[in-house]
């Protein structure tokens, strides 16, 4: 049965024009670039090409670009790179938000072997960072502040020019993961004033298989992988060129689409949310500034997890919680950092929208979430 996609936080289907621009580097054209002959020239040329249009899309220079495999090997480079900068004895600890995506607080975490601390900065019950504590989190030593742009969960952006002010004033780096950001609002590395910033291909349409870190270039990072020097000694490894020219391509296409893009998904998402309210079910982060296609709501008494299946079995692809630990039935940790009650957090679906949806296929989903709803009421009652 053909399912509607309601799931682009998660991924994004590759756009044909980005297929096209791929192909001759999986076929024909394939070299490797660091080859001095013609194939591997080439190669060369179309990665440089393709930093040019990363670089574009996000108001960074060529050569802030760093490529990599995902975003999860950029959040990665990010926090262990930096904090192997300073050394632990004088920044103490590593600040990273209570809402963030896994791949920045394990690796996190995982630098507390070299000394470091890692505390979480919390969340208000809008998503949004409390500015006051992490003032006072910031009377520690600090190697590394990190805070996300744009909530893969909740869709809520921060107000990161003051979270940057704030850190670096108190001597720290400061990175942001903006994987959710890009394509979905300005983005512009010189304005938001951090020092590394995370952006992934395969949510705007372009490859799994490539990334990158943005970052200022005065950093001194240390990088994760060692080997042949490519991506100038920061990123070892033979580039996907493929990949990377489609991440290209992508962001090309996705700063042309951006406003209507915005238009379009804000649109749908209202008009969901509206429905919504009439089935009186808790959407969350909604008096926050939010990326415009993304909406997550919960029905009290109903599982995530249940209903999602539920919604798949009726042809749509929805998700709960955070897509990357959908094995999990733990609530979402964002919405408890948001001070969510567990059993409502437990009840979580995200909606992410993308620009082929319409309003046709948002009003049939609401008909059918409502039969969903009172179809799972009723059983657990029966069960009951
Ligand atoms: N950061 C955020 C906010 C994400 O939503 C995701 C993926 O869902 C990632 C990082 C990881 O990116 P990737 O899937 O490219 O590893």
């Amino acid at each position: 049965m053909a399912s509607i996609y309601f799931d682009h936080n998660a991924t994004t289907a590759l756009d044909n024009r980005v297929l096209d621009a791929m192909l001759p580097w999986m076929t024909n054209q394939a070299g490797n670039p660091t080859s001095r002959h013609i194939y591997g020239r080439s190669a060369r040329d179309a990665i440089e090409h393709a930093r040019a249009q990363v670089a574009e899309a996000c108001g960074a220079y060529t050569s802030q670009v760093v490529f990599t495999s995902c975003g999860t090997e950029a959040n990665n480079f990010a926090v262990k790179g930096i904090a192997a900068i300073k050394p632990a004895a004088t920044a103490q600890q590593i600040l990273t938000s209570a809402i963030e995506h896994p791949c920045v607080t394990r690796p996190a975490i995982a630098m507390q072997q070299y000394g470091y601390a890692n505390q979480n900065i919390a969340v208000d019950v809008n998503g949004k960072i409390d500015l006051e504590k992490l003032k006072l989190q910031l009377n520690t030593p600090t190697g590394l502040v990190s805070v996300m742009l744009a909530n893969n969960e909740t869709g809520v952006i921060q107000a990161l020019g003051a979270v940057a002010e704030m850190a670096r004033g108190a001597g720290s780096f400061v990175h942001t993961d903006a994987v959710q950001a890009l394509g979905k609002i300005e983005l512009n590395f010189a304005d938001l004033n951090v020092n590394a910033m995370s952006i992934s291909s395969h949510k705007i349409h372009g490859p799994q298989g490539a990334a990158a870190l943005i970052l200022d270039k005065k950093l001194d990072i240390q990088p994760l992988l060692h080997g042949g020097g490519q991506e100038k000694g920061l990123r070892s490894g033979t580039e996907n060129v493929a990949a990377i020219v489609g991440f290209g391509a992508a962001c090309e296409l996705a700063i042309r689409n951006k406003a209507i893009f915005a238009t379009h998904t804000a649109a749908l998402r209202d008009q969901l949310e509206q429905g919504l309210r009439e089935l009186n079910v808790s959407i969350f982060g909604n008096k926050a500034a939010r990326i415009p296609n993304t909406s997550f709501f919960a029905i009290d008494g109903i599982e995530g997890e249940t209903l999602v299946m539920a919604l798949d079995r009726k042809g749509y692809a929805v998700a709960s919680g955070s897509a990357c630990s959908s094995d999990s039935t733990e609530p979402s940790h964002v919405l408890l950092a948001m001070g969510v009650p567990a059993d409502l957090a437990r009840g979580a679906v995200r909606v992410s929208f993308g620009a082929h949806n319409t309003t046709e296929q948002v009003t049939d989903f609401l008909a059918t979430l409502n039969n969903e709803i009172l179809r799972l009421k009723q059983m657990t009652a029966i069960a009951a």
